[in-house]
């Protein structure tokens, strides 16, 4: 059975649990670190990179404003290609579609290309059920998927792992999957990536259906493109006779001249490096040469409603590059798993609540999951001010239900700080019972003291103070 995000606890439980793992802190410092100072070179290299930033902004930001235009383009374009374009309104709808259309190739397994999009409609536990085995062809995805685990990164699902685990995982599930790890296999990272190669390369030459995700659909050609360092996702694209690619309906570019602002801002900021390795595009399906049938299915799944919040709509330009997670301190010690979805990290805090609404307590808790130290937003290719939506789904958090002992103090204290009168009486009955209060508050207000010692209250406030000098004088 796939593993699943359902059921989190609330962030700073996951935290709590996850800080502790002294394994899981080095190998999320080591990562991060890494991947941060390569990304830093990379960018510094570029003398026009806060225009090109702007620029890749600016079409982001125009794309979603006349999304209902691009979208019924990208379907005439995707047509007018051979493709066929269906519209998911959410995950159960993209689910079926997907299930639907594999049951018509007749077969019962897939090969996937790494898709965030599908992980959030959790396909893999939709296509189970319907009797269909998706295989991933991500490395990294793979050594999760073989685990039964849970993808801590956007870039690199397996981060949390360390080689040592990563061979366990091999020479305990590889075999249950298809051509099994060898005798012998070591902890080397060219012995594991050859056991992972050969054991994929079966499986890309006796399937022949395909599911993929997207990092760009361009509207005026229809051409489709898919950003990967492995070369698997090629095999997927390429191999197979049908093709389904599911994206988010933010994946939009307008033109193909657009691509040339995130092919130099992606690679950078994702993993460091001047150009990505394997970069595939395809606009429908061309006759003897790749899937000759191709379905695009188009998700939306929350997006429209993200759209529809002035502040919070810029999530939305994300190209998940993940430079975000890499500076974050508190992804740093936490990891992604804490963050109970499969958006982890600063873009996490701010997608994830957006699109499934903040009625659970896990997903009220993901704004507070950040110390708005900004550094974020400096890396952010496309400069989505994370900090600024982080504050502004905090209000919304405490607009909604819960948190009734807060809600209640701001009330009283709003009452007391409007009236002059009223702010006089309160701090009479404050410096009154000076004595009695504790400077460890008990309950949920012990958050609040559990770092700090609640202010000492004066014997009389200033205001007392300052009337009764006048009046000795
Ligand atoms: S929010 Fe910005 S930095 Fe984070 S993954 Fe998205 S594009 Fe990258």
């Amino acid at each position: 059975m796939s593993a699943t995000f359902l059921g989190m606890p609330p962030f700073p439980e996951a935290a709590r649990a996850a800080v502790e793992d002294s394994q899981l802190r080095h190998n999320l410092h080591k990562a991060t670190h890494t991947i941060r100072d390569k990304r830093g070179q990379a960018v510094g290299e570029l003398d026009d990179w806060a225009e090109l930033r702007s620029e890749g902004a600016a079409i982001k930001e125009h794309t979603l404003r006349h999304l209902d235009r691009y979208l019924e383009q990208v379907e005439e374009s995707v047509q007018r290609a051979g493709g066929t374009v269906h519209w998911a309104s959410d995950a159960a709808e993209a689910n079926a579609i997907v299930t639907r259309l594999v049951h018509g190739t007749g077969q019962s397994d897939v090969v996937k290309v790494k898709s965030m999009a599908t992980q959030e409609i959790e396909l893999n536990r939709a296509l189970e059920q319907a009797g269909i085995t998706a295989y991933e062809t991500d490395l990294a995805e793979l050594i999760v998927q073989l685990g039964q685990d849970l993808p801590s990164h956007i870039l690199v699902p397996a981060i949390h792992l360390g080689r040592a685990r990563i061979r366990e995982i091999f020479l305990e599930h590889m075999a249950r999957w298809g051509v099994p790890a060898p005798q012998g296999l070591t902890d080397d990272p060219r012995a594991l990536a050859e056991a992972a190669r050969v054991h994929l390369r079966e499986r890309f030459l006796n399937t022949r259906t395909a599911i993929s995700g997207a990092n760009f659909v361009v509207a005026d050609s229809g051409t489709t493109v898919v950003l990967e360092s492995e070369g698997n996702g090629r095999m997927c694209l390429t191999l197979p006779e049908t093709l389904i690619s599911v994206v988010g309906i933010e994946k939009i570019v307008p033109t193909f001249d657009d691509l040339e602002v995130f092919m130099q801002l992606l690679p950078r900021s994702s993993t460091g490096e001047r150009m990505n390795p394997y970069t595939s595009m395809w606009s429908g399906v061309a006759p003897g040469d790749g899937p000759q049938e191709f379905h695009l299915v188009l998700l939306d799944n929350g997006r429209t409603d993200v759209l529809a919040d002035t502040v919070g709509r810029q999530a939305l330009r994300c190209i998940r590059c993940s430079a975000c997670l890499n500076a974050c301190p508190v992804y740093e010690r936490t990891g992604g798993h804490a963050y109970g979805s499969v958006y982890p990290g600063p873009i996490g805090a701010i997608l994830t609540p957006q699109l499934q609404g903040m009625s659970s307590e896990t997903d009220r808790s993901l704004p507070y999951a950040s110390s708005l130290c900004g550094a974020c937003y400096e890396v952010c290719p496309v400069a989505i001010d994370i900090p600024e939506v982080l504050v502004h789904l905090r209000e919304q958090a405490v607009e909604g239900p819960g948190r009734t002992g807060e809600k209640a103090m701001m009330a009283g204290a709003e009452a007391a700080l409007s009236s002059p009168a009223a702010l006089e009486a309160a701090q009479r009955a404050a410096s009154a019972v000076r004595g009695a209060v504790p400077r460890h508050l008990p309950g949920a207000a012990s958050a609040w003291t559990d770092t700090r010692s609640a202010p000492e209250i004066p014997e009389e406030s200033f205001r007392r103070w300052w009337k009764k000098r006048g009046e000795e004088r």
